[in-house]
């Protein structure tokens, strides 16, 4: 057990099961002391947060549908009241309709392309918002994007517009932040098979690529994440924000 995040809380949103990124992100905060704080977003993953953390003690936990105002005034009003404040947060969350995914970029439907931007980033600038006011000693604010914001990846279509939209949130979030010494940074993860990514076309070949041409050699796992992550949430990263901190193997380097 490590010691870089002990006395923090660190409120976790986007744990849906065991190969989730947000649990990857969890258990290395665990690891290092902080005290851990969930959010779910159905009974079934509450279901899986109390089967996972069975070992870690007490759970905290709330519902949070990020689409809904009250769900999430709701969540920090319970924070405030159970911990008073918090050091760190994780937002791990992403959301497209399936088709979106899978068909033509151009027949996004209104609907589908408003949905992806609620969920993946307007949610981002909403917790920012509420996390911000009990991040009273400072704190630290990470969220998970892709490469498909800023290259054509193929399949990523509307999720990769929503990814843009988060990562400048992240900049204009790290600006009017910085005074009250929060971080708020994007954590750029290379491709790993979760439920969510089971969604995006052909995310096998992805894989396969990252895999054959990174300079690693290899694809990035949950322990890659939640090792930066920690670096992020902690006080080692004392001087960075508004950044994207790439964890894909070196991938996003290569030119061909
Ligand atoms: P995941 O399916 O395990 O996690 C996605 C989470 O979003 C789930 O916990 C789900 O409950 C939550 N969610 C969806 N809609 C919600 C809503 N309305 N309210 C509250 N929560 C909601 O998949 P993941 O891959 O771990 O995704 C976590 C983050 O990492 C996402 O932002 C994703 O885009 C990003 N990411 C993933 C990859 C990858 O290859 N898996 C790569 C880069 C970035």
């Amino acid at each position: 057990m490590g010691e870089m995040l002990s006395g923090k809380n660190i409120l976790v949103m986007g744990v849906r099961n065991k190969w989730s990124i947000a649990w990857g992100i969890a258990q290395a905060a665990y690891r290092e002391g902080a005290n851990l704080i969930f959010t779910y977003l159905g009974d079934r993953e509450k279901e899986e947060l109390e089967k996972l953390t069975a070992g870690m003690g007490t759970l905290h936990a709330h519902p949070c549908d990020v689409t809904s105002d009250e769900d999430i005034e709701k969540l920090f009003d319970w924070v405030k009241a159970e911990f008073g404040v918090i050091h760190g947060l994780v937002h791990a969350i992403a959301f497209a309709k399936s088709e979106d995914l899978r068909e033509s970029f151009l027949n996004t439907s209104r609907d589908g392309f408003r949905l992806a931007l609620d969920v993946s980033a307007y949610s981002f600038v909403a917790v920012c918002r509420h996390a911000a006011e009990i991040m009273t000693e400072g704190g630290s604010i990470i969220t998970l994007t892709y490469r498909g914001s800023m290259k054509i990846v193929p399949g990523y279509n509307v999720m990769g517009v929503a990814k843009a939209a988060l990562e400048a949130s992240v900049r204009y979030a790290a600006y009017e932040l910085g005074s009250r010494n929060i971080r708020v940074n994007s954590l750029s993860s290379g491709p790993i098979k979760t439920l969510s990514a089971k969604g995006i076309k052909n995310f096998n070949d992805v894989l396969k690529v990252v895999e054959e041409r990174s300079p690693l050699r290899r694809n990035v796992t949950l322990e890659d994440l939640g090792n930066t992550a920690v670096y992020l949430l902690s006080d080692l990263s004392s001087g960075v924000t508004g950044e994207i901190i790439y964890v894909d193997s070196g991938y996003n380097n290569m030119g061909l």
